[in-house]
């Protein structure tokens, strides 16, 4: 079964209906999870600054100092 993840806060869901309609603390542009579009990794790397990490839930939760918005990691495709 295919895995679908929020790119905001890392919480995985089984279907993309579920997730978007989830609220989401972390989203800086809405209250639901924002589906994240890459394909499930091995390790996740932060857009801004770069930073690898084994799992999108550790990811979005570091801070990020080269993040202007929401200064936290956020993952590449
Ligand atoms: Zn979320
Ligand atoms: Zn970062």
């Amino acid at each position: 079964m295919a895995n679908f993840y929020c790119k905001c806060c890392g919480i995985k869901y089984t279907s993309v209906s579920s997730l978007t309609s989830g609220s989401c603390s972390k989203n800086p542009e809405g209250k639901k999870h924002a589906l994240y579009e890459g394909s499930e990794k091995s390790k996740y790397v932060c857009k801004f600054c770069g930073i690898k990490y084994t799992s999108l839930s550790s990811l979005c939760s570091g801070s990020c100092s080269k993040n202007p918005t929401t200064k936290k990691h956020s993952p590449a495709l």
